[in-house]
């Protein structure tokens, strides 16, 4: 046999990522298990589905079980099943290649965290939710063979071997049954585990929910059951702990947990988890979707695109349903109109959970919302069945809150003046930003709340929501009518240039500025700054993305600016504009982008440059 064996190179990420897993100490060595079992529970389940929806399905008759055998002489460790196998082409694919990036960015940021690590240290206990679990086996072998052989017809049987350094080996086998054997020739510090005892606790405490019967030498070492059909007050914290991390191969304690059983109309079974941290937003790529579909305790479709709305895919666990036929065809699931109920009746009652959570624990929510709002307001601006209940859900901080504490839109309508015409907004990339801008003048000046927006998307869904409860939501960027104007005193009367300057003046500087602007105004709402320009149509966030998107930074759309005819600056224009002062023109076009600067637009910073210098030059030399 020896004379056909063919030696291929791994991935260079691979080789990377087995290069830390060989030289590396680790936190937790009994990953390992877990994640080989994992993948044995995987190709098996897969097996009971094909049994149910194949044709000619009779000839996979071997019990669906998971034996391991340990060999305290030879000191090695076998761990067997009877699932789907692989062809050569799928050892290949599977156990030499990495497709999903989230991989690639895991095993990146684990080579960073190696160079810094003093102790050298390290915790792989992340890598079965990236995709790379199998991997974990070179933490405890330095030889590892794989017998493989596909549930198809005529499928032939394969071994792979590889000690981990950077190459392995295939070569035709003699499976004659279909699945996987994956023998460990462990390393001598690791011959704990050819221990039978060792590996029976490790699966106690790891894999108490596999749904198959785990053999330790021929003796059952789990019970199997599906927790999320049972009453939820026979079921402990720890139980649905360990559950969780079983489902979501996490080393973490759920954030929420949601377990829901309804009979009519609809039989479901669902238990739901919040996991404890967001990888999207720590920089790894997209998520994929974390629900499984049961139906009778079967597996129909891991990771379900069609039982969860997409804005959810942070949320893992399982949704069982007795009405689902189970032959439903996979291909089919996002058109059934049972599927599409089910995921409109968990979906909603996923939503009322959090309205709950937030009431009941406020603080709670606010960790859970800082780690998981990015999802909430995709939601809220494209899930349009749930939209309500997810605008309910969104938080922001205000001019009266402190920095960090949060509201809702609720708290906001049941605060609002009596004679406050709408609910306001204003964004900027931060608080400091807006608090520093002129957006929020007359607003401070008139004790209104305005909301904070950090984000285009937030700026996004206040715009197209239009009212929440009757009330009309505006950006105080927006043109708008329903803006207060401020109430100025006395002497701040005095300050005004006489009727006349003003008008010749603004009509001086919508010359002057031409089409950078829409229109010229004196302004109603100014206190201390001298210009604001107003967006004519959405945010400043909203039009930043769209300079972003465009590429065109350095093409301000021309919005509407409004000056402050009491201000000493736009008063010093006027008076140079009297005298035919060519600097006026300079200073005109300065106040312009200053505004845009304080709006947070992007301005094209070569042609301000060299007028704030020559700004200066003209300050520095005035005796
Ligand atoms: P993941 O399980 O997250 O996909 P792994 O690194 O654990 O990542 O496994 C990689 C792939 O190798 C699996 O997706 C599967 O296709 C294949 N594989 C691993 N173990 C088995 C097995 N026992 N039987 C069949 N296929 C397997
Ligand atoms: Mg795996």
């Amino acid at each position: 046999m020896n004379n056909n064996v063919e030696t291929r190179e791994f991935q260079t990420e691979i080789r990377q990522l087995l290069d830390i897993v060989i030289n590396s100490l680790y936190t937790d060595r009994n990953v390992f298990l877990r994640e080989l079992i994992s993948n044995a529970a995987d190709a098996t389940e897969k097996l009971r589905y094909c049994k149910l929806t194949e044709e000619n399905s009779d000839n996979l008759d071997l019990p669906l079980e998971i034996s391991i055998q340990t060999d305290e002489k030879a000191h090695t460790l076998t761990i067997s099943d009877n699932g789907i196998g692989m062809t050569k082409e799928e050892l290949i694919e599977n156990l030499g290649t990495i497709a999903h990036s989230g991989s690639k960015e895991f095993i990146r940021q684990l080579a960073e965290v190696k160079k810094d690590s003093e102790t050298g240290s390290m915790d792989l206990s992340l890598i079965g939710q990236f995709g790379v679990g199998f991997y974990s086996a070179f933490m405890v072998a330095d030889k590892v063979t794989i017998h493989t052989r596909s549930f198809r017809p005529d499928a032939e049987s394969w071994v792979w071997t590889s000690d981990g350094t950077g190459t392995y080996s295939l070569a035709k086998g003699d499976k004659n049954t279909y699945g996987t054997s994956i023998i460990l020739n462990l390393k001598p510090d690791a011959y704990n585990y050819c221990q039978a005892e060792e590996i029976k606790r490790i699966i106690k405490q790891y894999s108490s929910f596999v749904p198959f019967p785990i053999k330790v030498n021929d003796e059952k070492a789990n019970t199997v059951e599906a927790i999320w059909t049972k009453n939820p007050t026979q079921i402990s914290e720890e139980e649905y702990t360990e559950f969780y991390k079983y489902i979501d191969n996490s080393y973490q304690e759920p954030f929420y947990k949601l377990h829901f059983t309804s009979d009519a109309p609809l039989s479901i079974r669902a238990l739901l988890f919040v996991p404890a941290e967001n990888f999207e937003r720590l920089g790894f790529s997209r998520m994929e979707r974390g629900v499984n579909l049961f139906c009778k305790k079967v597996l129909i479709q891991e990771k379900s695109e069609a039982i969860v709305p997409e804005w959810m895919r942070f949320v893992r666990g399982i949704i069982d349903s007795d009405d689902l036929p189970l032959n439903i065809s996979r291909e089919t699931l996002q058109d059934n109109a049972l599927v599409v109920k089910l995921n409109k009746v968990v979906t909603s009652r996923f939503l009322k959970f959090l309205e709950e959570q937030a009431k009941d624990n406020p603080d709670k929510y606010r960790q859970f919302w800082e780690k998981f709002n990015h999802f909430l307001k995709e939601g809220a601006a494209t899930d349009y069945i749930h939209k309500d209940a997810l605008v309910r859900l969104l938080r922001f901080e205000s001019n009266f809150t402190a920095p960090g504490e949060l509201i809702a839109l609720d708290d906001y309508v049941g605060r609002m003046r009596e004679d406050q015409k709408a609910i306001y907004y204003v964004g900027g990339t931060n608080r400091e930003v807006i608090e520093s801008g002129p957006y929020l003048e007359i607003f401070k000046d008139k004790g209104i709340e305005v909301l904070y927006t950090y984000e285009a998307i937030d700026d996004y869904i206040l715009d197209s929501l239009h009212e929440y409860k009757g009330k009309k939501i505006i950006a105080a960027e927006q043109d708008s009518s329903d803006l207060p104007d401020a109430d100025l005193n006395e002497s701040q009367k005095e300050e005004e240039m006489p009727e006349d300057d003003k008008q010749a003046l603004l009509a001086w500087f919508k010359e002057t500025l031409d089409t950078k602007v829409t229109e010229v105004r004196a302004s109603k709402r100014l206190v201390d700054s001298p210009a604001v320009v107003l967006s004519p149509h959405g945010t400043h966030n909203m039009q930043k993305m769209m300079q972003l998107m465009s590429k065109e930074l350095n093409s301000v759309p021309a919005g509407i600016l409004e000056i402050n005819s009491r201000h000493p600056v736009i008063k010093g224009i006027n008076e140079l504009r009297k005298n035919e002062d060519p600097f006026a023109t300079e200073a005109a076009e300065q106040v312009l982008q200053n505004a845009q600067i304080a709006a947070g637009l992007i301005v094209d910073p070569r042609n301000m440059v060299n007028r704030l210098y020559s700004i200066l030059e003209r300050a520095v030399t005035k005796k």
